[in-house]
């Protein structure tokens, strides 16, 4: 199966914080695939912005650099030459008063669609909205685009919005979670809305619980300043694993308009479970990596990585969920998370129920439960784990076997960068697929008392070594229950 590629309408893409690592590792050479494939249309630019002082051909030089090394496509060079030629830079100190009219001068009065990409740290979106606003940049047409974190709790948050809200209309602000353009986190909607056969299964009658891990083999390594400021819970779990659970969670939205699937996504938010003082320690478990061995070699620990004696920030965090509402009640969702595991992983498991009577023998255990297993990355897919008889003669043995649909495998295209989605449906007003405030601020609703009852607790993460699937008491949250992470991860 080949893909079809719709043009863009052109457009000026302003990208704040243009010279730093988001951009010349994830933007650009998103920004790159799509023109290769002939949707840009001329005379669409893209405008770096930062305060170093760059004439424009030695900035893109640096971009033609940053393509070398983080292009993944086959390219030409004049396939390279031509998207260079769409690239230009201008240098503003956002805090600053210079700069701000080269860039009103090179962005005209044109009335083609204009979006601002904010690839900077979160303390400067309000500063550059508000500029923007007060220069008369921020025309009608104008969106703009924001990156994680959004705050570091639900009042930073709040007071984000406020500042971006204040200039851009709600309509206009597209804020990116990556994880909502990866292929198969949209497969799941996919998956549940588009086939018949799985939504009169998709409640608590037919599903016993829900997975999601989210596992990185690395450490901070030189994020270390940024994420002891941040931990699991406010990295992964506020804005990337929630998300996930309301695609699997929602009910099914009235259409794919951006306000009907988010209205969906915002109820399941609202209906999450209280964890707080009262049940934190039975909900939640933390941990903190100490040093070992990781893939082979001496790791450090977190406090080694960050060069600090005591830190209470969280490597790992796993946490048992509830959805209170009729399709959900008494279904567990278990979320875990952490860096120096044994995978680099993302996956979603859906555990269905036992069979309800057994006519087969198989084992002490019986017949295992069916286990539907979306595979985010890498290797993109879907197993559908079902019992089948062993071929043969020999009476009736039963074997546990996956339905195996790989992506790479069934489609010839090349699964495209998360980023690479996001950015053509923000340049075409589609916000399906970002975060909405209201969304946002629930989500640090649910995630703000969980953080509250942890420094109350007056505990300490838990250490556990680099490359096993976090602290013991992790297994123990699911074990209780009479259940296991999915043995498929070793
Ligand atoms: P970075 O490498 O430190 O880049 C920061 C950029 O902002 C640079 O271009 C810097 O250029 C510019 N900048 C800083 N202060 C400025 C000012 N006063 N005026 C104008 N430009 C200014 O950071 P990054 O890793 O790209 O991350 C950017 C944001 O995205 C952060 O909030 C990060 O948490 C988030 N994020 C990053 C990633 C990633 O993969 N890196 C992933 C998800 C989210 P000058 O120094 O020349 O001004």
């Amino acid at each position: 199966m080949t893909a079809r590629y719709t043009q863009v309408d052109p457009f000026d893409l302003v990208v704040f914080g243009g010279t730093g690592d988001l951009a010349y590792r994830k933007l650009y050479p998103s920004l790159f695939h799509r023109d290769r494939r002939g949707q840009f249309a001329d005379p669409t630019r893209i405008i770096g912005v930062a305060r170093r002082a760059l004439d424009a051909e030695t900035f893109r030089a640096s971009v033609r650099e940053a393509l070398a090394k983080f292009n993944s496509d086959e390219a030409s060079a004049a396939d390279v030459e031509r998207f260079l030629q769409r690239i230009d830079y201008v240098s503003v100190d956002v805090g600053a008063d210079a700069g701000w009219d080269q860039l009103a001068a090179k962005l005209g009065d044109d009335e083609r669609v204009r979006a601002y990409y904010l690839a900077t740290g979160p303390d400067l979106f309000g500063p550059i909205a508000r500029r923007l606003g007060a220069t008369g940049l921020a025309t009608p047409r104008s969106r703009l685009i924001v990156e994680k974190p959004l705050g570091k709790d639900g009042a930073s948050a709040a007071a984000i919005n406020d500042a971006i809200g204040s200039v851009f209309l709600e309509q206009n602000i597209f804020r990116i979670d990556h994880y909502l353009g990866k292929e198969s986190v949209q497969n799941l909607m996919a998956l549940r809305f588009a086939n018949a056969l799985l939504e009169p299964l998709w409640n608590s009658a037919h599903i016993d619980h829900v997975q999601i891990t989210v596992s990185e083999t690395l450490g901070v390594g030189g994020r270390g300043g940024y994420y002891d400021e941040s931990g699991a819970l406010r990295d992964m779990v506020q804005n990337h694993m929630l998300q996930v659970l309301c695609l699997v969670a929602m009910e099914p939205p009235t259409s794919m308009q951006a306000d009907a699937l988010r209205d969906e996504k915002l109820k399941v938010l609202k209906s999450l479970s209280p964890i707080d003082d009262s049940n934190a320690s039975q909900l939640t478990v933390r941990g903190q990596y100490r040093s070992g061995f990781a893939e082979g070699a001496p790791a450090p620990s977190y406090l080694e990585d960050i060069a600090k004696e005591s830190s209470s920030t969280e490597t790992f965090v796993a946490l048992k969920l509830g959805v209170a509402n009729w399709r959900w009640a008494g279904v567990p969702f278990y979320l875990r998370t952490g860096k120096r595991l044994p995978q680099h992983v993302s996956e979603i498991v859906v555990g269905f129920r036992r069979v309800p009577h057994e006519i087969f023998e198989h084992g002490s255990d019986g017949i295992p439960p069916n286990r539907l297993v979306i595979r985010v990355q890498p290797d993109e897919g879907i197993k559908l784990w079902l019992m089948i008889k062993e071929p043969g003669p020999g009476g009736m043995r039963l074997q546990h076997v996956p339905l195996d649909m790989s992506f790479a495998k069934t489609f010839a295209t090349p699964t495209p960068e998360a980023y690479e989605r996001l950015l053509l449906d923000a340049l075409r007003g589609n916000a399906a697929l970002f975060m909405r405030r209201d969304e946002v601020e629930a989500a640090w609703r649910f995630i703000d008392p969980i953080r509250d009852a942890w420094a109350h607790s007056g505990e300490s993460p838990r250490p556990y070594a680099p490359g096993s699937w976090g602290p013991a008491a992790s297994i123990a949250l699911i074990e209780r229950d009479g259940r296991t992470w999915n043995e498929e991860l070793e």
